[in-house]
C-alpha cells in the first residue's frame, strides 16, 4: 500500500491558491452565484461512442476532475461528474481498427456524388457488436469506455444518451426545442453553407426509411428532413424532406419525435443537454470553440445558461500535427502506460492546458523525472504553494509519500551501461547508490525500472551510434580512466565529477559541454547523457573505467 501525503488547508490557503484549476473553480463560483441552483454542482465530459476512448478522453476526464476538487476545497459543496456518452448518434464513418468492417459499412451513412445522401446512418445504440459480446456497438464501446475511466479510479455516473432519449427522459427538452424550432434554426443557419442550410433541421426524426419514401429494415438518423408542421398532436409532427437546392423531395411523413424517436442535432444536442441535465461545468477542445458559442446561445434560447468552461489545445504529433483519434496519429494511452505511469500523464496533462503541447515518445523520461520532483517537493509544503503543486490535482489531494530515489534518466543510462533490463541488477545499483533507500522507494523504484527496461529497448537502443574518438579525445579518456582507477569506488559525486572535469581541461577544451558531449557519444553512443559525477557513484568506478577502456579498444 502506497503511503500518502496528508495535509490540511484552511480557507485562506485555498484562496490564495493561483493554479489553474483553481482559478477555474473561482470562475465557476461566480457562475453558481448568479444561477443559485442547489446541489449537487454538476461537472459534465462527453464522449462519441463511435471509436474507442483514447488520450483525449483521459485528459479530458483528468483535467475536470481537477477542477472538481479543487471547487470542493473552496466551497464545500456537492458535486458530481456526468460521463454522457452520445451514443444516439448516427454512425458516419466506420472506423480504424475494428473487426467486421463490411457488417458496420451497411450501417453507415453513404453519401451521394451530388453532396447528398443515399442512406443515412443508424444509431450506434442500434448497431450489432462488431465484437461479438455485447448488446450493441455503442454498449460496447461504453462498456470500453467505463472500464477504462474505472482503471484510473475516477468518480463520475455515466449517461447513455440513447438510454435518455428511449426512456423519455429528454422528451420535455425536445418539446421546448419543437417550440423554439424556427428561433433555433435561425441561431444555426448563418454557421452552415447554402446547400446545407435547405436540409438543416435542429430535430432529426429516427425511423425505418431514408426521409424520402424508401423503407429500410434498420433505424436511421435522417438528415434531410425539416418540420413543417409542429402542431400535429402529442409528439407527432409533419416533415418534409429537401434536397440541397431547397427543392421538396417526396412526400410529407408524419413522425413522433418523443421517446427515441429523434435525436437533436449534435450542437442542439450539446446545448439542450445542458438544460436538461444542468451542466454548470464543462471544457472542450479548441478545435470547439466555435460550437461552443453556437450551443451557448442555443442554451439561453431554451432559458437557461451555459456552463463555465474553457477550451483547451489539442496535443500535436511528432511532426507537429494535432492528434486526432479518428486519424489515430501521435501516441496512444496504451503506448504512453507502456512506458510511465498514468499519473506521469495526468501530470503532462495539468501543464498549461491551454497551450498546444506535443504527445509524443520523447516527451516520457522528462516527465517522469519532473512529476517526481514535483512529488519530493510537495512534502515540504504547506498552505497555497503545496496547493499549486501539480501533485496535488494529480493525485485528487492525495499525493504519494514515497518516490524513488534515481530519476528515470539515470536508470536509462544504467540499462544503456550494464547492458542490462534486469531488475535485479538495476535494483542492486539503486541500494547500493542509496543504502538508505526504504522498502517505499525501492518499490517506487521497482515500478520505474520496468519502464526504463521497455523505454531503452524500443527508442534509445535502436538510435545508440558510437563513434572514434578523435585525439584529444582519446587522451582524456585515457587519463579519466586511469583517474577512477585510482579513486576506486565508494566516493561522493563530486569526487568523481571533479575527475571528468580535470581529464577535460588537461586536453584544454575551449567549451567543456564539447567534451561531455564527445564522451557520451564514444562510450555510450548517445549525444547526451547522465551527470557523470552521480553515473560513476552509482555505476562504480573501476566499472566505468571499464566501459571507457572498452570504448576505447572498440575504436
Ligand atoms: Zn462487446
Amino acid at each position: 500500500m502506497t503511503a500518502i501525503e496528508t495535509k490540511t488547508f484552511t480557507a485562506n490557503d485555498a484562496d490564495a491558491a493561483k493554479s489553474w484549476p483553481f482559478q477555474e473553480a473561482r470562475r465557476l463560483i461566480r457562475r453558481m452565484e448568479r444561477v443559485k441552483k442547489k446541489d449537487p454542482v454538476i461537472f459534465e465530459t462527453g464522449y462519441g461512442p463511435s471509436g474507442l476512448p483514447h488520450i483525449g478522453t483521459f485528459q479530458e476526464v483528468a483535467r475536470t476532475t481537477m477542477v472538481r476538487r479543487a471547487f470542493e476545497l473552496l466551497t464545500g459543496r456537492e458535486t458530481k461528474l456526468i460521463c454522457f456518452s452520445d451514443d444516439m448518434d448516427g454512425l458516419r464513418k466506420v472506423p480504424d481498427n475494428i473487426p467486421n468492417r463490411e457488417m458496420l459499412a451497411q450501417y453507415c451513412e453513404e453519401g451521394n456524388p451530388n453532396g447528398g445522401w443515399i442512406r443515412f446512418g443508424t444509431p450506434v445504440s442500434d448497431i450489432p457488436d462488431p465484437f461479438g459480446c455485447c448488446e450493441s456497438f455503442a454498449a460496447h464501446n461504453n462498456k470500453k469506455l467505463r472500464n477504462f475511466l474505472d482503471s484510473f479510479g475516477f468518480e463520475y455516473e455515466f449517461i447513455s444518451a440513447a438510454q435518455k432519449y428511449k426512456s423519455g427522459q429528454f422528451d420535455d427538452a425536445i418539446k421546448l426545442i419543437l417550440k423554439k424550432y424556427d428561433e433555433i434554426r435561425a441561431i444555426v443557419l448563418p454557421t452552415l453553407g447554402v446547400e446545407r442550410q435547405h436540409t438543416y433541421s435542429p430535430i432529426l426524426p429516427i425511423g425505418n426509411h431514408d426521409g424520402l419514401g424508401k423503407s429500410s429494415e434498420r433505424a436511421q438518423v435522417i438528415h434531410c428532413a425539416r418540420i413543417v408542421d409542429k402542431g400535429v398532436g402529442d409528439g407527432q409532427v409533419l416533415l418534409q424532406s429537401f434536397d440541397q437546392a431547397g427543392m421538396p423531395i417526396g412526400k410529407p411523413f408524419v413522425h413522433n419525435i418523443l421517446s427515441g424517436g429523434c435525436k437533436l442535432q449534435w450542437k442542439v444536442d450539446w446545448g439542450m443537454r445542458w438544460f436538461a441535465l444542468g451542466v454548470d461545468y464543462e471544457m472542450a477542445g479548441e478545435d470547439l470553440t466555435e460550437s461552443t458559442k453556437l450551443s451557448s446561445r442555443i442554451v439561453r434560447a431554451l432559458g437557461g445558461e451555459p456552463p463555465e468552461g474553457f477550451n483547451f489545445q489539442l496535443f500535436l504529433d511528432e511532426h507537429g500535427k494535432k492528434i486526432s483519434k479518428s486519424k489515430g496519429n501521435g501516441i496512444s494511452i496504451d503506448e504512453w502506460l507502456t512506458y510511465a505511469s498514468p499519473e506521469s500523464l495526468a501530470f503532462y496533462g495539468y501543464q498549461a492546458p491551454k497551450k498546444a503541447k506535443k504527445l509524443y515518445f520523447d516527451v516520457i523520461p522528462k516527465t517522469v523525472d519532473e512529476y517526481w520532483t514535483w512529488v519530493q517537493k510537495y512534502r515540504d509544503q504547506e498552505g497555497e504553494k503545496a496547493l499549486d503543486n501539480p501533485v496535488w490535482h494529480v493525485h485528487q489531494g492525495k499525493p504519494p509519500v514515497d518516490a524513488p530515489p534515481v530519476s528515470f534518466a539515470l536508470l536509462l543510462n544504467l540499462v544503456s551501461a550494464s547492458g542490462s533490463a534486469d531488475p535485479n541488477v538495476l535494483r542492486g545499483f539503486v541500494k547500493k547508490y542509496r543504502p538508505d533507500a526504504s522498502e517505499a522507494e525501492l518499490a517506487a523504484t521497482d515500478a520505474m525500472i520496468a519502464f526504463a527496461g521497455r523505454y531503452f529497448d524500443d527508442f534509445i537502443k535502436p538510435h545508440k551510434k558510437f563513434r572514434a574518438p578523435d585525439a584529444g579525445e582519446r587522451a582524456a579518456l585515457e587519463m579519466l580512466s586511469a583517474r577512477l582507477k585510482e579513486l576506486g569506488d565508494g566516493l561522493e559525486e563530486n569526487d568523481y565529477q571533479t575527475a571528468v572535469f580535470d581529464a577535460g581541461k588537461a586536453q584544454n577544451y575551449e567549451n567543456i559541454r564539447d567534451w561531455f558531449k564527445g564522451l557520451y557519444e564514444v562510450v555510450f553512443g548517445q549525444s547526451d547523457g547522465p551527470r557523470m559525477g552521480a553515473f560513476t557513484r552509482i555505476f562504480g568506478a573501476a566499472a566505468t573505467a571499464k566501459l571507457i577502456d572498452e570504448a576505447l579498444a572498440r575504436a
